[in-house]
């Protein structure tokens, strides 16, 4: 049974329980919305690196032992685990350590267990391929495997959902995992590794610490293959470092995703999707929308529209009756604050918000932020806010939307509102993203792949890409009625050059 998890004792989760941190590192974590502290976190050390890969490797061994039915078993009992649990505990923590909304924290949580489920059957679907032959009596076939030992890197944003996304894909797989937390987000993710205990000891281990810690993990000689979610510097880092240990990742990196908002869309529907798709736990998802290129004829009734919705947004502690929490930090609030001082500098308008709202204490909190009159040159678009800001940009006609909302090096989601079927067909053909949305963003499907175009990502999560970023192919070629082949040595007499009937020059 595995121990009690306490917050404040700062630990890691290796070998099926929790162990205190050797290093003795004692971080305090602080909750974005009060500024008090609610846990310590810690740094893993070298060694506590190296204990967990060598558990995670014995481990791994016998987990890809069991055959695809024994290993779908263990994932629907830890399946049934979950579901089981109200989440509470959790929940709270997400809230407490980085300030989502508690109704959010809950949604997430909710959403876990099926995401093993479906992965559990899909690896026992389909472990493989058999082509037809090139030769008599044999059976030419693709098997798929387990790389080993993987590693994930996750975000604070999501901190358990998007963890989820790829380790049930690696466990599934026949992988064992070792999880890197985003620093923000440690305990709640610690917390969390109690339903792992189910699992053969060793198989999962979560290991707290900064970008060192991550980089430790990729570069291991006893680790295999990588899954990063998280900004688009710090996935090109990790990228290049999984280069040059040969080691294939799974890269999500940010975006910066435009809404189109078409004159033959229903403003009644569009207008609530956008508000919500522009500040949905403060703008903080890789998803949210932040460039809005919006038809002439329908701008100015959807900016006023706009502009009221986002006023009667309440801003304030997660745990309270509130859509809008705080930043996950001040350097992050810092960064908005400075990106729309910029646009304005550049000449965009604040339509509402722009400040720290008043009567919130001292938490990071910023209010959803709308500007107007913003021009494609402008720097706010190029970058990803990731906050409370929406950027709403004229345009001319739906052609001049398609074009300025792909003319972005990022490529994440994209989404259009319209009741026009000519536009809803031609932008899903046409927008240059991973993921397009017709009149309802942000969704996704454990049986459709998540990732990003261009600078947005390498490879995919979920569906059936998702599990064969963690499965390696093996071509076996088996001839069943073995015979001397006419193309072995040596060769016959007449296949020279030169040979009578041959081309001789
Ligand atoms: P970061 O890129 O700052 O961090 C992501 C993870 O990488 C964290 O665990 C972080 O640790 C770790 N890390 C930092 N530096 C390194 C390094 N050199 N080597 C290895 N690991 C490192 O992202 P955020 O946590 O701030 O998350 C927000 C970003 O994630 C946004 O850009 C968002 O768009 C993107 N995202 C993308 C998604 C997608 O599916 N495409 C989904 C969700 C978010 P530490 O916490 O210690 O810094």
């Amino acid at each position: 049974m595995v121990g009690s998890f306490d917050p404040f004792c700062p630990c890691l989760y290796l070998d099926g329980d929790y162990v205190p941190s050797a290093g003795g590192e004692r971080i305090p974590v602080l909750n974005p919305s009060t500024l008090e502290t609610v846990g310590h976190r810690t740094r893993s050390t070298a060694q506590e690196i190296d204990q967990s890969v060598a558990a995670a490797r014995r481990a791994q061994k016998e987990w890809a032992g069991l055959d695809a039915k024994s290993r779908a078993r263990h994932l629907h009992q830890l399946a049934d685990r979950i579901e089981k649990n109200p989440f509470h505990d959790v929940a709270k923590l997400i809230t407490l350590e980085m300030g989502k909304p508690y109704p959010e924290a809950e949604g997430e949580l909710a959403n876990c267990g099926p995401i093993f489920r479906y992965f559990a059957e899909l690896a026992r679907h389909d472990e493989g391929h058999v082509a037809g032959s090139t030769h008599p009596h044999t059976l030419e076939y693709m098997r798929q495997y387990p790389y080993g030992v993987s590693v994930h890197i996750v975000p604070f944003n999501f901190p358990i959902i998007l963890m989820v996304w790829t380790v049930a894909a690696s466990l599934a797989a026949g992988n064992a995992v070792l999880i890197k937390p985003a620093e923000a987000t440690t305990l709640s993710t610690l917390k969390f590794m109690e339903y792992f205990s189910l699992l053969p000891k060793g198989l999962v281990a979560c290991l707290p610490g900064d970008g060192r810690v991550g980089q430790q993990l990729i570069e291991h000689g006893g680790t295999d293959v990588v899954a990063f979610t998280g900004g688009v510097e710090t996935g090109r880092r990790v990228a290049m470092s999984c280069a040059a240990h040969m080691k294939p990742c799974v890269i999500e990196a940010g975006g910066s995703d435009p809404l189109i908002v078409s004159k033959n869309c229903d403003l009644d529907v569009a207008v609530p999707a956008a508000v919500t798709a522009a500040f949905h736990l403060s703008g903080q998802i890789c998803v949210s929308t932040e460039r809005f290129y919006v038809e002439d004829t329908v701008h100015d009734e959807f900016v006023r529209r706009f502009v009221a919705a986002t006023q009667k947004l309440r801003i304030g502690d997660g745990l309270g009756k509130n859509e809008i929490g705080p930043l996950v930090s001040e350097a992050a609030r810092t960064r908005v604050m400075e990106l729309v001082q910029q646009a304005v500098t550049e000449g965009a308008t604040l339509a509402c918000g722009g400040k720290i709202p008043e009567n919130c204490g001292k938490g990071w909190f910023y209010e959803p932020t709308l500007l107007t009159g913003v021009t494609p040159d402008m720097s706010i678009l190029k970058e990803e806010s990731f906050g409370p800001v929406a950027s709403i940009i004229r345009v001319q006609d739906f052609e001049e939307a398609l074009c300025l909302a792909n003319d972005s090096d990022f490529g994440l989601g994209a989404c259009v509102f319209t009741a026009n079927l000519e536009e809803a067909m031609t932008a899903a053909d046409r927008l240059e993203a991973g993921m397009v949305w017709i009149n309802n963003p942000m969704p996704d499907n454990d049986a459709l792949p998540f990732g990003g175009w261009k600078n947005s990502g390498l490879g995919r999560s979920l569906g059936k890409f998702g599990l064969d970023s963690f499965r390696q192919t093996k071509m076996v070629f088996m001839d069943y009625k073995p015979d001397v082949q006419d193309w072995w040595y040596p060769y016959a007499d007449d296949w020279f050059y030169g040979a009578k009937g041959r081309q001789q020059n």
